[in-house]
């Protein structure tokens, strides 16, 4: 994960770092090769170059130039603005709801429905809840049959209507369901598109209206770039979700996404998943993954 990325961060602070003492020059040599490795990492144009400004603001507002480390403080001052960028603090979902309805939204492939497992999973072992999963994805018998699967998995219990290809009307049924039989939160699993459309738009925007839910989580595929970004927007534009389910971070993804999505989005990534097993999903953390990016 972001080993690219990684790398070329460290070679130019390595650069810095051999210094005794910097002057502007040196800032503004880092700052370019800081700048052209996250281009390189597919952090969007406009994200790298606030990116850079505000390091270089900070870096001369906090007197690196006569700092005893300089080299040390400059990857302080990246560090922190790397977490800041991925929005600063982790962000919890809400819950409030008796039950807690949560939709998942995303691109067919994203992750969507392995995420809706691995996340029943986390709220039953580390939060002791009682979870039901709604199978609204009612286009694919094989995403009903793999929701129902991950469910035996993991001893959550799976919500399907026979026969039923309304899901608006299922994820409504599922909701009234987890009701009358104690179930405190409902995930709401919905079918996706390979790309964005009008139908899958509206669908799931009816599914929104009909369950109004206490958390909307976009899941994409980090691996997937600048893509991953674009298709955040659109999402967000049509269903303002809540927050963000990032996808197969354990790959080898260049980390774009990860950096991108917070800025141009202004929603925050709330779980990283970083595998295919059902425990492999984590909260995220800016800070942690900054000290990661920065090795
Ligand atoms: P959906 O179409 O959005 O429901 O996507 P799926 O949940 O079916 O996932 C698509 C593929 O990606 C499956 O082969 C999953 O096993 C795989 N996958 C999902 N999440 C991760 C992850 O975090 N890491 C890795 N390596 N693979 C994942």
């Amino acid at each position: 994960m972001f080993d690219n990325l990684s790398e070329k961060l460290e070679r130019s602070f390595k650069l810095l770092k051999g210094q005794g003492k910097i002057t502007e020059i040196n800032i503004a040599e880092t700052l370019k090769d800081v700048r052209r490795a996250l281009l390189n990492a597919d952090v969007n144009y406009k994200t790298a170059k606030t990116f850079t400004e505000n390091v270089k603001a900070k870096a001369l507002g906090s007197d690196v130039l006569n700092a005893v480390q300089p080299g040390q403080m400059m990857v302080k001052i990246v560090h922190d603005e790397l977490a800041q960028l991925m929005g600063g603090e982790s962000v919890d979902i809400n819950m409030n709801g008796n039950p807690a309805v949560i939709l998942m939204a995303g691109l067919q492939g994203s992750g969507k429905t392995t995420h809706t497992g691995k996340l029943a999973n986390l709220l039953k072992n580390k939060k002791g809840k009682k979870p039901l999963l709604v199978a609204g994805d009612v286009y694919r018998p094989a995403a009903i049959n793999q929701l129902q699967v991950l469910g035996e998995q993991i001893g959550v219990d799976v919500y399907t209507e026979e026969g039923n290809n309304d899901p608006v009307k299922l994820a409504k049924d599922g909701v009234k369901h987890a009701k009358t039989n104690g179930y405190d939160v409902v995930i709401v699993d919905t079918a996706g598109r390979l790309a964005v459309d009008e139908q899958m738009m509206n669908e799931i925007a009816a599914i929104k209206k009909a369950v109004s839910p206490d958390e909307i989580l976009f899941v994409v595929d980090s691996m997937t770039g600048q893509d991953a970004v674009n298709t955040a927007k659109e999402f967000n534009d049509r269903l303002n979700f809540d927050g963000v389910i990032l996808t197969k971070l354990d790959g080898d993804t260049r980390g774009g996404a990860a950096l991108s999505i917070r800025s141009v989005v202004e929603k925050p990534i709330k779980y990283v998943g970083m595998g295919e097993k059902m425990d492999a999903l984590d909260v995220f953390h800016p800070s942690r993954m900054a000290d990661r990016i920065l090795g």
